[in-house]
């Protein structure tokens, strides 16, 4: 199987779904733990990574919020779910979400 995946300059801002993906980088996969709530002894629902550090931290389901605290402390813009089957991101400041697409990640406007 040949892959001729074209690769798009991320410098373009006017490609970006939006300019805060600018910010973001290439991240290694995320933990499968939140690792703040761990130091703390806190539990967690849902994990999210930020697209900036690749901070694996918690759901605003779970009680401590550690990945818009995370956002909040360092201005890092996107997360992504790290849940295994759960494919978006999204945008603090925008509030916006984004789903993969053909060309990479496309913003979902809620109509
Ligand atoms: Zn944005
Ligand atoms: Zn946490
Ligand atoms: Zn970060």
């Amino acid at each position: 199987m040949t892959e001729a995946a074209p690769s798009p300059s991320n410098t373009d801002a006017g490609s970006l779904p939006c300019p805060h993906w600018a910010e973001t980088t290439d991240v290694a996969p995320p933990l499968d733990v939140c690792e703040t709530c761990i130091e703390i002894g806190s539990d967690w629902m849902h994990l999210r990574q930020c697209l900036t550090c690749g901070r694996t931290g918690c759901c605003d389901n779970s009680p401590m919020r550690h990945a818009t605290a995370h956002a909040k402390e360092t201005g890092h813009p996107i997360i992504r779910s790290a849940e295994p089957g759960e494919h978006w991101a999204w945008c603090y400041p925008d509030e916006v979400a984004f789903i993969p697409g053909p060309d990479g990640w496309e913003r979902v406007d809620e109509e």
